[in-house]
């Protein structure tokens, strides 16, 4: 238990899994490629050095994060000395999702370790070599009776959630979600629910198109679109469409070349299953770039699709794939129509050049988090708490905030004995009046 209490054991725990995590970093890279052909540029930008930048938050600032701090006293209890102290829950489980397995497994474990707590985490099932290598550096650096990794499915998951957690987070589908969240109902288990959505991306009239295309394409397709917080659909204004249409196409084209097919830095989708669901949506006769597939190698290109009606079934649920719809508006009611349909999402990107305008879409709209004239990028800054909001999740984590979601905050009011102020106890006599003035001078 010396993890509980021990906060420079917590510490060179972390140390260690930094050592073992850039040693073994080229076969992270490796094994991410031979689960669904992560490019190693990706996998190291958006797994592997995400990870080691959050490590090495973690182990600079874990001691003044863990440390019991002191708030300023009500003057009701004169004479006090009020602290905050951080106490790891316990026993805490990490069930992760397979579209960034290593980042999804990995960032919450850190933080709980730091927390203090024991930690079990189940890697996705669907990316069966990142989890050989989670499993591999997570034996080299802990204790089994401190940090465990289980591998499985859904049953297995299933198991784990019927044992009783004094946390659980997760990370996933809104569906999986639910039954996690009825899970830990049981036993009043906290959780932390990194769920998904179907994420708008509104293009106004004032927006830098050619670069709004640029970043667009950039935030879809990378992770062949499988990605929570990717762009689901874009809905633009009417007279912009056609000229947006064009520098999407040259993006796209920028970046994966004439066949992405034959592109290094364009992943595949993660298995048949998913590959058929999103095969599926495509309705041929909407598509205006892209649509080719092959379900030998789980390929599907980076498409786009002309959209008209939100009751197509591209527009049902989140996409999570490279088929990008897109749909016009007139007004600012067609996007009122559009936007209340769904559930709140977990990110949502205004590309416009005008204050008002996007001041009144983060007002009138509840989701997650997102950017005003980019994608993505709102998950790379630790100061930023990341997380949904409704159906597209339950709290938020990154950087100091992490430490806090694996920690119980216990208030604790340390009373003085040299004064013992009479006012409270009873009996109360005559002094109903002067409690009321004091109460309400305070
Ligand atoms: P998923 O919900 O299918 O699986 C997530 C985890 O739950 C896996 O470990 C899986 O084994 C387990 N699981 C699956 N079925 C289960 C069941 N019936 N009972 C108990 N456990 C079960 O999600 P996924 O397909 O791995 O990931 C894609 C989803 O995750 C998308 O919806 C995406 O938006 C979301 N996601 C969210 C975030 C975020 O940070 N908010 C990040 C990545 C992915």
């Amino acid at each position: 238990m010396e993890y509980k209490t021990n906060i420079n054991f917590r510490k060179e725990s972390l140390i260690k899994l930094l050592n073992a995590i850039i040693i073994y970093e080229n076969e992270i890279i490796q094994a991410l490629y031979d689960d669904f052909k992560k490019p190693a540029f990706e996998a190291v930008l958006t797994e592997t050095s995400y990870v080691i930048a959050e490590l090495k938050n973690t182990i600079k600032n874990l001691k003044n994060w863990a440390k019991p701090k002191r708030v300023f006293p009500s003057l009701l209890n004169f004479p006090s000395k009020d602290y905050i102290y951080k106490e790891p829950y316990g026993k805490v489980l990490i069930l992760a999702p397979w579209n960034y397995p290593f980042q999804l497994s990995l960032c919450p474990l850190i933080s709980a370790v730091a927390a203090g707590n024991q930690v079990v985490v189940k890697p996705s099932e669907l990316t069966p070599k990142t989890s050989e290598i989670i499993v591999k550096i997570i034996g080299k650096v802990f204790d089994n009776n401190h940090v465990k990794v289980v591998e499985g499915g859904a049953e297995i998951s299933q198991q784990l959630l019927s044992e009783r957690w004094d946390y659980i987070f997760f990370t996933g589908s809104v569906a999986v979600g639910k039954i996690v969240a009825k899970a830990a109902a049981e036993n009043l288990t906290p959780v932390t629910l990194e769920l998904g959505g179907k994420n708008p991306c509104i293009i106004d009239e004032t927006a830098n198109l050619k670069l709004a295309a640029k970043r667009i394409v950039w935030g879809k397709f990378v992770n062949a679109g499988q990605t929570c917080i990717a762009p689901d659909f874009i809905l633009i204004q009417k007279n912009m469409k056609t000229h947006f249409v064009t520098y999407l196409k040259e993006e796209i084209t920028k970046a994966y070349g004439e066949n992405p097919a034959k592109s290094p830095d364009f992943a595949r989708i993660i298995n048949t299953k998913n590959w058929q669901r999103l095969v599926d949506m495509i309705e041929p006769e909407k598509v205006i770039f892209g649509g080719q597939s092959d379900s030998s190698d789980c390929y599907i290109a980076p498409t786009l699709v002309e959209e008209t009606s939100v009751e197509s079934i591209i527009m049902q649920e989140e996409i999570f794939g490279p088929l990008l719809p897109i749909l016009t508006y007139e007004n600012e009611a067609d996007i009122d129509a559009i936007i209340t349909k769904y559930e709140k999402p977990l990110a949502l990107y205004i590309f416009t050049e005008n204050p008002y305008f996007y001041r009144r879409i983060i007002q009138n709209y509840s989701f997650g988090g997102g950017c005003i004239n980019d994608t993505l990028i709102h998950f790379a800054n630790k100061r930023l708490p990341f997380g949904g909001v409704g159906h597209s999740g339950i709290g938020a984590y990154h950087g100091n905030l992490s430490f806090d979601t694996f920690s119980h905050t216990k208030s604790i009011v340390k009373k003085a004995n040299w004064l013992d102020l009479p006012m409270r106890y009873a009996p109360y006599k005559d002094r109903l009046p002067n409690i009321r003035k004091i109460l309400r001078w305070l």
